[in-house]
């Protein structure tokens, strides 16, 4: 059967150490994941459970490079977040599932609209376009699991030009890791592909075109884009 155009081309993510590819299926992201994180928003992390969203997957910037700023803000976020990668998937997995589903892990940056956020919450609508656009997403080269050390108590860092913005443990996020998964799979079946940003720490703010953002989380991977 002819196609009415040709098929696009599907977005990979080289993993670290060889050349292999890793085949992107879909970015699921945990918003409100560091009870930090969720009081610099002005919520009550008592009270404001963690929840997710997602990207779409062609939006994803692969490794070092320029990351184009975004039409319709005047205030993009850089969040820097731990991403899990999966090669197998399910529905209402267990722990052992879970932790069996993942691939390996990697840096990420969860770029937002925070103006656009802020007047979609205000007006308790979705916040899609607050989060999904051309560059919307960066992820460096994924690292097998088995070559991560403890990507659940490691450190995520975070700088602009330089100067350290976000600095702390991914051992305070409200859902770990394989409990996101397990909760997710009861949402959706997971499949082997996807992709799950784990949600960011304190310390969020602006940047500007010209900025650079590293992205440095130990034993797990780096990321350096500059906004264009
Ligand atoms: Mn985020």
């Amino acid at each position: 059967m002819p196609q009415i155009f040709p098929l696009w081309p599907i977005t990979t993510v080289p993993v670290d150490g060889s050349d292999a590819v890793f085949p992107v299926r879909r970015i699921f992201c945990i918003g409100k994941n560091y009870a930090d994180h969720v009081r610099e928003m002005g919520s009550d992390p008592a009270t404001t459970p963690p929840c997710i969203f997602m990207k779409p997957s062609d939006c994803l910037k692969v490794g070092d490079g320029d990351l184009a700023y975004p039409s319709a803000t005047d205030d993009l976020h850089y969040e820097g977040e731990l991403v899990v990668a999966l090669s197998a998937g399910g529905k209402n997995m267990d722990r052992a599932a879970a932790e069996a589903a993942i691939f390996g892990y990697a840096a990420g940056l969860d770029m937002t609209r925070r103006d656009v956020q802020a007047d979609l919450k205000d007006r308790r609508l979705p916040w899609d376009m607050a989060k999904s656009f051309d560059d919307c997403a960066a992820i460096s080269a994924i690292r097998r699991k088995e070559d991560c050390d403890n990507p659940q108590a490691t450190n995520l860092k975070l700088s602009v030009n330089d100067a350290v913005r976000q600095n702390d443990t991914t051992a305070k996020m409200i859902w770990p890791v394989v409990d996101a998964l397990m909760h997710l799979s009861t949402l959706i079946e997971l499949k082997a592909g996807d992709l799950l940003y784990t949600g960011t720490p304190e310390g969020v703010g602006a940047v500007h075109r010209g900025d650079r953002m590293d992205v440095v989380i130990e034993h797990v991977g780096a990321l350096s884009v500059t906004l264009k």
